[in-house]
């Protein structure tokens, strides 16, 4: 985990074509990024990979209307001894950390679902079986303007993190995940086994898992101080 890895996911939306040009975007777009400073230096680079996917569909009409969701987690570049990471989204991919006992969703959603469960208007397992629980109330590629949520927190060691798309949260409970992931100890080995998981139990959509472990939290001595 060095300082200035940005971790992503991006799930595509607007026929097939145009979501997998909106997501490769963004995902394109990061590779570029040398340096994330800041919480809002990164949501910002969405900000700009929004620019970026506006752009293109306005350049070619088989584009038009594609977006992309996405969640990002930064490795923060910092001077102090404490590693910080940084997180922002938009849409409904998520994010969700596992530490000691406590396995929690860290982002809200940007769907209509999650916004009417915030209201009161409806309960999570109305939520869950929602005909319009696809509908998202932000996404990149919508408008010029995009609100991108973020928020910075300390890293420490043991902790795990999950970003993934809706088709993992749709098909598979918290439970099963927050199992899946105390019990597999390689990340990206349990990041295959959610992905299958989901597949198994129906697969309706593109499943994308990414699992991010935090091993230490103080950058190695590049000179080790003899004993
Ligand atoms: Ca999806």
């Amino acid at each position: 985990m060095a300082n200035g890895t940005v971790f992503l996911v991006a799930d595509g939306m607007g026929g097939h074509r145009g979501g997998e040009v909106a997501s490769q975007l963004a995902v394109g777009h990061f590779e570029e990024v040398a340096s994330v400073p800041s919480a809002d230096d990164l949501a910002g680079q969405i900000e700009a990979a929004n620019a970026l996917i506006r752009t293109r569909a306005a350049d070619d009409p088989a584009l038009f209307g594609m977006g992309t969701t996405i969640v990002a987690l930064a490795v923060l570049h910092t001077d102090g001894d404490v590693m910080e990471l940084a997180c922002a989204n938009v849409g409904d991919s998520r994010l969700y950390r596992l530490h000691g006992d406590h396995f929690t969703q860290l982002t809200f959603d940007h769907s209509l679902v999650a916004e009417l469960t915030r209201a009161g208007q409806l309960t999570e397992e109305e939520a869950a079986r929602h005909p319009q629980r696809n509908v998202l109330t932000r996404a990149l590629g919508v408008d010029s303007e995009v609100a991108v949520d973020r928020w910075v927190f300390p890293a420490v060691a043991g902790q795990r993190y999950m970003l993934c798309s809706d088709g993992l949260v749709n098909e598979v409970s918290d439970e099963a995940i927050e199992s899946a992931l105390r019990s597999i100890e390689n990340p990206s080995s349990v990041a295959d086994e959610l992905v299958h998981m989901a597949n198994d139990a129906g697969g309706r959509d593109n499943v994308t898992v990414l699992v991010v472990d935090v091993v230490e939290t103080a950058e190695c001595d590049p000179e080790e101080t003899p004993n």
